[in-house]
């Protein structure tokens, strides 16, 4: 596997038993990008994670990490300059944060220093010389990714960070995270609050029954998803049948409402005749466009191809 990616899988099969968890996965993270993978429980998501970390060894296929396969000797030092942060994350709890984190930095032969100015970070400070049993289960999540960015990784694998965060924790989050970013760290997170990631990563992979079955920016699976855009017309005096018949001219499906608001569906290729056309009449005060959400997408999608699967992720992007 000759390519720039940072991460890369190449039909990667992982089977327990019966079960095909990951059924031939082929991923390639470029070196600086926060990339997101969603998926329904038992997707494979934490599977695949697992593999790329060396935790699992695939039943068949190819997976490099920085150049090489996560297992043996070479990868011991690659592993180093690698941050986890798992799905559920387990500590002593008569330890205090600082104490847990200062265990990890010498496991990971990180400097123990680095542990107060960590914690400062993911907003623990004030907590730091508690016991982590009196943590609250945001807590645990900030001091579980304060242990993942130990030793200033090259690549954080995170299994669902933001569990637990209120609204500023995950805001303070997503800030660390493009700050890293900038610094050249890659990130590969999964999410099942499909809201908070849509904006904030870089790419994402759809996986579902344990294949990638779609990938790409968000722009670019919105714009294949090929699901209509809403329209909200508000209206000051002036004739709604005028805008519900020129609504419908263009295309417009599921016209609502009447005198002062009125909301449409529209195809994304029939957006600007819509427009046009509405914003002649004088009674049109405002047109708000609201593009399809990731959850839209993805619950779209799911619908679309709930009888089949893409042959491979060769078909990229391809919803
Ligand atoms: P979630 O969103 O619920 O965390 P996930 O996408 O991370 O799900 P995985 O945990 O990777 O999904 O599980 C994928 C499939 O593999 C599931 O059917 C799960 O039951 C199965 N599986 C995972 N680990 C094991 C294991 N150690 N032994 C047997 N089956 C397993």
């Amino acid at each position: 596997m000759a390519s720039a990616a940072i991460i890369e899988t190449r039909q990667t099969v992982k089977r327990f038993g019966e079960i095909r968890a990951v059924d031939g996965v082929d991923l390639a993270v470029e070196k600086g990008e926060i990339f997101g993978l969603i998926g329904h429980n038992g997707a494979g998501k934490s599977t695949l994670f697992k593999m790329m970390l060396g935790l699992l060894s695939p039943t068949s296929g190819e997976i490099r990490i920085d150049g090489r396969p996560p297992a043996g000797e070479a990868f011991r030092q690659i592993r180093r300059s690698i941050g986890y942060l798992p799905e559920n994350v387990a500590f002593y709890d008569h330890l205090t944060g600082l104490e847990t984190l200062r265990f990890f930095a010498d496991l990971k032969g990180a400097d123990r220093n680095a542990c107060l100015p960590l914690l400062d970070k993911v907003g623990l400070c004030h907590a730091a010389r508690r016991r982590v049993h009196g943590y609250s289960k945001g807590m645990r999540q900030r001091l579980g990714f304060a242990q993942a960015m130990l030793g200033n990784p090259k690549i954080l694998f995170l299994d669902e960070p933001t569990t637990g965060l209120d609204p500023e924790g995950i805001r303070d989050f997503y800030r660390i995270l493009d700050a890293m970013r900038t610094q050249g760290t890659t990130v590969i997170l999964t999410s099942h609050i499909l809201a908070e990631i849509q904006e904030r990563v870089d790419r994402l992979a759809i996986m579902k029954m344990g294949r990638i079955d779609a990938l790409g920016t968000m722009q670019s699976l919105r714009e294949r998803a090929d699901i209509p855009l809403r329209l909200q017309i508000d209206l000051r005096g002036g004739d709604a049948d005028t805008v519900r018949r020129l609504l419908r001219q263009a295309g417009a499906t599921e016209v609502n409402g009447g005198d002062g608001m009125i909301s449409a569906r529209c195809a994304r290729q029939r957006k600007m005749e819509a427009l046009r056309a509405l914003a002649s009449l004088p009674a049109v005060v405002d047109i708000q466009i609201r593009e399809p959400t990731l959850e839209d997408v993805f619950l779209g999608y799911g619908q679309e191809n709930a009888g089949g699967r893409m042959e491979s992720a060769e078909k990229e992007g391809r919803l």
